[in-house]
């Protein structure tokens, strides 16, 4: 079990390793979205559309007050992307459950891992991030396997698990 902070300002104060952040896209879940991208990867899925997003040093450092602000003023729900969230998890899990305290907003998240991988890993930040995302989009970018009409995902491989699913999955 993650030992939270138990004050908010240190938890606001928290830095996360952030690539961009466009505020109305549509290609990252459904409906208008705030997508957060993330600087770190170590997956380097062969055909990634973004390898300027696999140092986590390429980031600014932004922290999760800060980036609880852009989500507030927001009317859009959330998608976590990369790079790789589950890198900087704990980071992560700290805004997630600091956007869950504060706001109605649903967060979309994606990974390079497959859920199986995740599970079987059982680090307890990563879950913790895990039961905190309410989709999660899940497996690496295969490029045999890509597919340009596919919905929010790159190649067909690549599951979007609501959080049913999850658990269905996490109870297996
Ligand atoms: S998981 Fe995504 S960002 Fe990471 S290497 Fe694969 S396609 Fe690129």
């Amino acid at each position: 079990m993650t030992v939270w902070y138990t004050s908010k300002l240190m938890e606001d104060s928290i830095k996360i390793s952030v690539l961009d952040i466009i505020d109305g896209t549509v290609v990252d879940g459904p409906g208008f979205r705030l997508s957060i991208y993330c600087a770190g990867c170590g997956h380097r899925c062969k055909g990634c559309h973004n390898p300027q997003s696999w140092d986590i040093g390429a980031g600014r450092q932004v922290t999760v007050g800060e980036l609880l602000e852009t989500v507030k003023a927001s009317p859009w729900n959330v998608t976590f992307s990369g790079g790789d969230p589950f890198y900087q998890a704990a980071e992560f899990a700290y805004l997630a459950r600091r956007i869950k305290e504060d706001t109605s907003r649903t967060i979309w998240c994606y990974t390079g891992f497959t859920l199986e991988e995740l599970i079987l890993e059982n680090d307890p930040v990563r879950m913790e991030l895990l039961r905190l995302v309410d989709v999660l989009v899940d497996g690496p970018f295969v490029e045999g396997l890509r597919d340009e009409q596919l919905g929010f995902r790159g190649s067909s491989n690549q599951r979007i698990l609501d959080a049913g699913e999850i658990a269905a999955i996490l109870q297996k």
